[in-house]
């Protein structure tokens, strides 16, 4: 294993064991989603506060499931907050391809969650890998 694999490797087990912004947010303006990967029973709930320049100020999760689910989320949080929505939607569609096809985007900067690398050889953790992307799909339709 190289060096690259083990750094992404440790930082995903950092990410699933401890969690950032793995917790409740409340509050007015704050949406929230149950969400469920029925693919390997992972759950969680997003919790997202939205300012009203679109920008995300705060955003968090609780949930339970595999290591690759759970460290995506806490990456996500991590890679989410403080952006704004528009630039939040770019780093969405680049997670995706990220995951799927183990390229980055020109221009993206996806933090720690480029350490889910190999999950792109995994088809059957793919959804695990987006499933807090996907809870982000939704939180935003939620009005
Ligand atoms: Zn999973």
């Amino acid at each position: 294993m190289g060096l690259l694999d083990q750094i992404y490797r440790q930082l995903v087990v950092d990410h699933s064991k401890n969690r950032r912004n793995h917790r409740k947010l409340d509050g007015t303006n704050v949406k929230h989603l149950h969400y469920k990967n029925p693919t390997c029973g992972d759950v969680m709930t997003l919790f997202m506060k939205l300012s009203e320049e679109q920008v995300i100020e705060d955003i968090s999760f609780i949930g339970e499931g595999c290591s690759i689910s759970m460290a995506s989320a806490s990456m996500m949080t991590e890679l989410l907050k403080g952006v704004p929505m528009d630039e939040a939607l770019k780093l969405r569609s680049a997670m995706e391809q990220f995951i799927k096809t183990g390229e980055v985007a020109e221009d993206c900067d996806l933090g720690d969650s480029l350490s889910l690398q190999g999950v792109h050889k995994l088809r059957a953790r793919h959804n695990c890998a987006l499933m807090a992307w996907q809870a982000f799909d939704r939180v935003i339709e939620k009005s």
